[in-house]
């Protein structure tokens, strides 16, 4: 590689790093720490819109040349501040329920740079989503046949394929494999050939989403091959969609997937497909995580340090209810004392402040922690707020986003009214 390029990927490293330490305090582009609880109160999930734009950037860079549509996940992240950001670069929206269609729609996105990937959904939801005007991508045999019985050739579709690979990091996350309930199986393509051709379907698109955690550029070279060999059966095909899963780095050390080999491999074979069959077609990747991920971070203070003869446990103003991964996937989140970047390392346990086991992390190295320091939880843009809830009455945090060097609020902190909204109280 050129000394030149190694010198612009270490310099983007540096720019990517969401929080960076300045003279002994934590920044976010320039904002400490200390100052955002201090403002915003906590806990508080805060966004760097650095980070977001230069994975975009990243994905852009890696498949340059390439016929691109990136369509960002929003069910990892759905403040609509962000995803006006997101927009605001040239990203489409992929979504996968009605609600996250209008959620779209009212972001700014025009309806035909909206990707709907319902599953498991009523047939009134896909009719609901092209009145709205979106692009609909099909995930079972019965939904196709009733959507070529009701729109025939009028309204394009894309379906998903389910190829049976298993991938990713986590069952829960894979939904590619052969027990899984996403996609049309591989094995019933004669059934999809029978029906687009019996209502003369305007089949445009074919989308493979394996799930998250994809390690190995293998793996959607092995995708490429099969999106490749169904698209040849069908006359319309103007796109392939990889879906996502790109897996991004947790931990300090973590291998993530290598997008520029990704971008470098797969590229070259997607543009030797397109001379194969004499079109050019679109690429499309769903990214979400890989967009937002690293972006945020969970900012809590530290209610008490609680010594046992077993542990020191941390135990902060937040939970299970604020953050789920841990708990839910077994997710690794770095764990680190804003307040005391100097301080002498021990060992903790991280806990919240919830009424059953919610454990951030066990038996973690960190600078020493006083009652009142400030925990940041990295990685948390992802799928943390979007998957909070009120569990044990608790308020859901705050969001804050910095842009250009300035922190705004993009969605308050919930109060009793908002936990008591939609209840109804009867007479007894
Ligand atoms: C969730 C989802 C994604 C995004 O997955 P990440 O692992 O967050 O990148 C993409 N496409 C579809 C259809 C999804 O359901």
């Amino acid at each position: 590689m050129h000394i030149f390029k190694y010198i612009t990927l270490y310099l983007r490293e540096i720019k990517q790093n969401t929080m960076n330490i300045e003279n002994n305090q934590f920044k976010i582009q320039g904002v400490s720490v200390e100052e955002l609880v201090e403002n915003y109160g906590s806990p508080v999930y805060v966004y760097n819109t650095d980070t977001i734009a230069s994975q975009i950037d990243r994905l852009k860079q890696a498949f340059k040349g390439q016929n691109l549509k990136l369509k960002y996940a929003i069910k990892a992240l759905t403040n609509l501040s962000i995803l006006k950001f997101i927009k605001s670069q040239g990203v489409g929206a992929d979504v996968v329920s009605i609600q996250e269609v209008d959620m779209a729609l009212l972001a700014g996105w025009k309806a035909e740079e909206i990707l709907y990937t319902p599953n498991c959904v009523a047939f009134d939801e896909v009719k609901a989503g092209v009145d709205k005007g979106v692009f609909i991508n099909i995930d079972n045999l019965y939904i196709l046949e009733e959507f070529g019985k009701e729109y025939g050739n009028e309204v394009p579709c894309c379906i998903r394929i389910n190829p049976h690979i298993m991938a990713g990091g986590n069952t829960k996350i894979s939904t590619g494999h052969v027990g899984s309930k996403f996609g049309i199986s591989i094995h019933q393509l004669n059934e999809v050939v029978e029906v687009v051709n019996q209502y003369n379907i305007d089949l445009q698109g074919l989308h493979i989403h394996t799930g998250s955690d994809i390690l190995d550029a293998e793996v959607f070279l092995k995708m490429a091959d099969i999106l490749f060999n169904t698209a040849e059966k069908f006359k319309n095909i103007k796109f392939l969609d990889f879906g996502s899963g790109f897996k991004v780095g947790y931990k300090q050390d973590d291998i993530t997937t290598n997008i520029e080999e990704l971008g470098e491999r797969l590229g070259e074979a997607f543009t030797k497909f397109c001379k194969k069959i004499g079109k050019e077609l679109e690429l499309w990747f769903e990214p979400g995580k890989f967009l937002v991920s690293d972006s945020g971070t969970m900012l809590a203070k530290t209610n008490v340090v609680k010594t046992t003869p077993a542990k020191v446990f941390v135990g902060v103003d937040s939970g299970l209810n604020h953050l789920i991964r841990p708990m839910m996937y077994n997710a690794f989140h770095a764990i680190i004392n804003a307040s005391n970047p100097a301080g002498k390392e021990r060992v903790y346990t991280i806990v919240g402040n919830i009424c059953e086991t919610d454990t951030f992390g066990e038996d973690r190295l960190m600078h020493e922690v006083r009652q009142g320091d400030i925990i940041a939880f990295k990685n948390a843009g992802a799928y943390g707020f979007s998957m909070a809830s009120n569990y044990n009455s608790r308020f859901r945090p705050c969001e804050v986003m910095v842009h250009k060097g300035k922190a705004h609020l993009i969605r308050k902190r919930e109060v009793f009214e908002d936990l008591i909204k939609n209840q109804v109280v009867i007479d007894l």
